[in-house]
């Protein structure tokens, strides 16, 4: 990362880490509606409609803290690449990732060929 200066990476690093705060705060919140959108008292009786339709949304809520987990996962990987001096080098090829690529996308492991590349291979 000859290519990002102590000056770049202390931004990085501090976008990095509130995108972390905010990954984890969505994370905490997805988490603790769980339950509130239930229907409560005077449903006593469910049916098999309301039993759907809770499944319904307990399914949303799991894809939702996957994102959020996901996006913890990128953000942690970062961070880990960012302590260990890999950080801002493409994990395909090796070269440098421009700096206007990183403030765009903090969590950015390739370079935008080799990103396209990966995402046209995950899309066959
Ligand atoms: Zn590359």
């Amino acid at each position: 990362m000859k290519h990002l200066t102590p000056e770049d990476l202390g931004t990085l690093a501090q976008r990095l880490d509130s995108m972390k705060q905010a990954a984890l705060r969505d994370l905490q919140e997805t988490e603790a509606s769980a339950g509130t959108d239930v229907p409560a008292a005077g449903h006593e009786v469910h049916s098999n409609a309301d039993d759907a339709e809770v499944e319904r949304i307990d399914e949303t809520r799991e894809a939702e803290i996957e994102v959020d987990a996901v996006r913890l996962h990128d953000i942690t990987l970062a961070q880990q690449r960012m302590a260990d001096g890999s950080y801002g080098s493409c994990i395909d090829c090796g070269e440098d990732i421009p700096l206007a690529r990183l403030t765009a996308q903090p969590i950015a492991i390739r370079c935008a060929g080799c990103q396209t590349e990966a995402e046209r291979l995950q899309h066959r």
